[in-house]
């Protein structure tokens, strides 16, 4: 199922990060992704295209925006 985002719950909104946990940016989705099919831009994209449906990213997720409900 492909991944969703509930930008309610994600903390990067309008290009920066929200939650104030970690600086610039958390470290979480991003990063945990292994083709690099997530970006931060105004708000968290993720490109279906590339992703294969791991679930890296939603275990990486402090705040529990992601999900494939
Ligand atoms: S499910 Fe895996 S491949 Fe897809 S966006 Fe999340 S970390 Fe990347
Ligand atoms: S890890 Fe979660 S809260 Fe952080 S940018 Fe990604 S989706 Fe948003």
């Amino acid at each position: 199922m492909p991944i969703k985002i509930n930008y309610a719950k994600c903390c990067w909104q309008d290009g920066k990060c929200t939650s104030c946990c970690c600086g610039s940016a958390c470290v979480g989705c991003v990063e945990a992704c292994p083709v690099e099919a997530i970006s931060r831009e105004d708000v968290v994209k993720i490109d279906l295209t590339k992703c294969i449906e791991c679930g890296a990213c939603i275990s990486a997720c402090k705040h529990q925006a992601l999900s494939t409900e």
